[in-house]
C-alpha cells in the first residue's frame, strides 16, 4: 500500500521504499564481508521482521538459511509491555552457528536483550541483531546491535512490516502514525 492509500493516518513518511532498499544493500555487503567463509542463519522475527527478511536475504550474495521465532512484548497499544513470550519458536536446533536475528524496531530494547541471551543459551557460535530501525531509548540498554537501518525519532512508526493493532504492515514506506489513530 502507498500514501495516497494510507492518507490522513499518516503524520508524515520517515523512510521511503526506495531508501529502504539503498540501505538493505548497504548493510547486505556489510553482512557478506562480515560472515565470509561462515554457514550463517538468519532468524526473522515474526511479524513485524517479514518484510527486512524478505528483502535483506534477497540482497546478499551468499548461501543463507532461514528460520523465524515469534515473540511478543506488545499488547495492540503503543508502549512496551516488558514481557516476552515465544509464540513460536525455531524449527532446529542452533548450537554451534552463527545467527544473525532479523528484527523490524529497537525501542526499549528489551525485546532484543532478552531474544538475544535466550539464543545464546542454545550454544550458538555467535548472535548478532540487524534491526531495520532504533529509536533513541534504545541506547540506555546493554544490547549491542551491530546493523541498524535507520536512526529514527521516538515517535510510532508503522509501514514495512510494523503495525498498530495488525494494520498497516503493508505499507511500502515507514512513516509516524497520526495520533488521532490510537489517542
Ligand atoms: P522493545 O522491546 O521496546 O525494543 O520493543 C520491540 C518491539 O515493539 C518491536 O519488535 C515492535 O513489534 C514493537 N514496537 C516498538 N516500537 C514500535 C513502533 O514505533 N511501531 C510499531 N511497533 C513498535
Amino acid at each position: 500500500m502507498d500514501l495516497t492509500t494510507a492518507g490522513a493516518d499518516i503524520d508524515r513518511v520517515i523512510v521511503t521504499a526506495p531508501e529502504i532498499q539503498a540501505r538493505l544493500k548497504e548493510i547486505a555487503l556489510q553482512v557478506e564481508a562480515d560472515y565470509a567463509g561462515k554457514n550463517l542463519l538468519v532468524i526473522g522475527i515474526l511479524k513485524g521482521a517479514v518484510m527486512t527478511m524478505a528483502d535483506f536475504v534477497r540482497s546478499l550474495n551468499c548461501h543463507v538459511e532461514m528460520d523465524w521465532m515469534a515473540v511478543t512484548s506488545y499488547g495492540s497499544g503503543t508502549k512496551s509491555s516488558g514481557v516476552v513470550r515465544i509464540l513460536k519458536d525455531l524449527d532446529r536446533d542452533i548450537s554451534g552457528r552463527d545467527v544473525l536475528i532479523i528484527e523490524d524496531i529497537v525501542d526499549t530494547g528489551l525485546t532484543l536483550a532478552w531474544l538475544k541471551s535466550n539464543l545464546q543459551s542454545r550454544g550458538t557460535k555467535s548472535v548478532e541483531i540487524l534491526t531495520m530501525l532504533r529509536k533513541p531509548d534504545a541506547a540506555k540498554v546493554e544490547v549491542d546491535v551491530k546493523y541498524v537501518g535507520f536512526d529514527i525519532p521516538n515517535e510510532f512508526v508503522v509501514g514495512y512490516g510494523l503495525d498498530y493493532d495488525e494494520k498497516y504492515r503493508n505499507l511500502d514506506f515507514i512513516g509516524i502514525l497520526a495520533k488521532e489513530v490510537y489517542s
